[in-house]
């Protein structure tokens, strides 16, 4: 929420440690370092706080702007007992579904029937989906692995002798193993799937929801992930709330609507929108490292500070942004209760499952191709076919949370991934719009031939979200959801081993958190690596 008070403390009392960005890895680090006693400055672009975790109101309906619930991953629980935030949880329950087969992942035996599935669906891929079934086995069981004790930023073992010996000290050498193996394997999980024999229609359906190039071992651990998410009473936007009231309540400060627009590392100062100058003694950037780097003022560095700088500017502006999402808020006067025969309040749904053809990546393609000069007709039927050949993720907030919607009415986000690139295409053509109207036509004609007959006709609401419309909220590049893209070589640390160097800059006193600081990135990437920044400023900030 906006501060309403005039100007911020910052220029008048000397140096602070500066946060820029309030979304889960801004205020983590702010929580953190306000615990112990740095009262820090949050500045943030938008109106308010959690970036791309947030929840919103509409006619009585809440929605959720960013994840559908938030993985644990050892993280999220162990953060809140450590602050002693009490935030009501409930199991984020998930189901998948390809066609007609649905599964439903409410206990251990889930996977079975995911897999039974498949060779239902995929009958002469019998030897592959072993292959298969072996690879998603034993990434689910690093994943157990990794997330089955808290993490110790979060728990420190070394405050507690009965814990560290008698479970840290047992699990570090399957942590360490699972850290090494996960480090030296980042082969993309489509490459896996076909050496292993699978056909094209098999491979989509398995990594259809996964971003192009996701690692292998991290995609195919996310059927175990599925067992793992936690949604908070209210909305996931509960959680950067909660954060915000603990950084306020412990004399932290969080100013909204002050962008950074630019940063002198030589006299230790940022300057915000409104102009105003706020000095640093150490400095954390928790938002996009290409916006960074473009709004760096080399001005009164020393020249061997200048050649680090354009290294890293080069090499951070020459990488890819990951994937954006296209998404519709809907309201139906239905209660949740018929969607609930479908499916768990979190659904990851491929409508067809036979004779699907191209895959949702050429289709993209395709209708990148010569964007400005399709004729309208022609872009309604690409987006047509891309809509089909799509993977749906489906939030019902009011099955995990009946007060999220009003009394028989059920509020639904449905939203699939999309390519950022090609919205800013249509934008520079004048064409979004136009875009944006087929896609919610081409999603809704899909969802009422599929899933849920008849809702057009008791839809009650429908609010678009583009990729461009998260690009220009919260200033990520082309709306990418989860930081870098997964195709490339990440221009930063991307195995477990060299986390806590992720945080670090070329830069004095400049460190940095979140999504696009370590690859692949996302909530529990987030929270952690804020966490880590808070631990080295205020050491630093202990020393100076
Ligand atoms: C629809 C959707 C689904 C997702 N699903 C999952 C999932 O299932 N699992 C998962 O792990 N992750 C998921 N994610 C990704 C996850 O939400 C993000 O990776 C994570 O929240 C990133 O947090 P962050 O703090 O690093 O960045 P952000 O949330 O982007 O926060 C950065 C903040 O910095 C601010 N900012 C930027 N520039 C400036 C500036 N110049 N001055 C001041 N402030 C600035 C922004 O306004 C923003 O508030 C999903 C995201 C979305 C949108």
């Amino acid at each position: 929420m906006e501060q309403k008070q005039g100007a911020l403390r910052s220029p008048m009392s000397g140096r602070r440690t500066i946060i820029i960005g309030a979304g889960l890895a801004g205020l983590t680090a702010g929580a953190y370092l306000a615990r112990t006693g740095c009262a820090p400055l949050i500045l943030e672009k938008s109106g308010s706080c959690g970036g791309l975790v947030q929840s919103f109101e509409r006619d009585g309906y809440i929605f959720d702007t960013g994840p559908r619930a938030l993985g644990d991953a050892g993280i999220l629980r162990p953060l809140l007992k450590n602050l002693g935030i009490e935030l009501p949880l409930v199991k984020g329950l998930v189901s998948t579904g390809i066609g007609k087969e649905f599964t439903h992942y409410d206990d251990a035996l889930a996977l079975d029937r995911y897999l039974a599935s498949l060779r239902r669906l995929f009958p002469t891929q019998e030897r592959t989906i072993g292959f298969l079934e072996k690879a998603i086995r034993s990434s689910c069981a690093m994943v157990r692995t990794l997330n089955r004790l808290p993490n110790p930023y979060f728990r420190n073992p070394l405050s507690d002798p009965k814990y560290l010996l008698r479970e840290f000290l047992p699990w570090l050498p399957s942590f360490l193993s699972v850290a090494l193996r996960t480090g030296l394997d980042h082969r993309p999980v489509e490459d896996v799937l076909s050496k292993m024999g699978a056909d094209q229609e098999l491979t989509d359906t398995v990594c259809r929801h996964f971003f192009r190039g996701t690692p292998w071992r991290f995609a195919l651990g996310y059927f175990e992930n599925f067992q793992d998410y936690q949604y908070p009473i209210g909305g996931t936007g509960r959680f950067p709330q909660a954060l915000e009231t603990y950084i306020k309540t412990h004399g932290g400060q969080i100013a909204t609507e002050r962008e950074v627009v630019s940063i002198l590392p030589a006299s230790r100062t940022v300057v915000d929108r409104r102009g105003e100058e706020h000095a640093y003694a150490e400095l954390l950037w928790a938002g996009d490292l290409r916006s960074l780097y473009a709004r760096i003022d080399q001005r009164g560095l020393a020249a061997g500070a200048v050649r680090r700088i354009e290294e890293e500017r080069r090499r951070y502006l020459s990488a890819k942004p990951g994937e954006s999402i296209f998404t519709l808020f809907l309201a139906v006067d239905a209660p949740p209760s018929r969607f609930g025969r479908r499916s768990r309040g979190h659904l990851i749904y491929s409508p067809l499952s036979e004779g699907r053809g191209k895959p949702d990546r050429a289709r993209l393609l395709e209708l990148k191709a010569g964007f400005a000069g399709i004729a309208a007709d022609e872009l309604r039927a690409r987006v047509r076919d891309f809509c089909a050949d799509s993977s749906y993720e489906i939030s019902i907030p009011a099955l995990k949370d009946p007060a999220l919607a009003p009394e028989g009415k059920t509020g639904l986000i449905v939203s699939v991934l999309c390519d950022g690139e090609l919205w800013e295409t249509a934008e520079s053509a004048n064409r979004a719009e136009e875009l944006q109207e087929a896609m919610t036509e081409g999603m809704l004609d899909i969802l009422e031939h599929s899933l849920y007959p008849e809702m057009r006709s008791k839809l009650l609401l429908r609010i678009p979200a583009t990729p461009l419309s998260l690009r220009n909220r919260i200033g990520t590049s082309a709306g990418a959801i989860t930081g870098w893209c997964l195709e490339e070589r990440p221009p930063v640390p991307s195995s477990l081993a060299s986390v806590m160097s992720a945080v670090r800059t070329g830069i004095p006193h400049l460190w940095k958190a979140g999504q696009w600081s370590y690859s692949p990135a996302g909530v529990p990437v987030a929270i952690l690596t804020g966490r880590i920044a808070a631990a080295g400023m205020a050491r630093r900030d202990r020393l100076s």
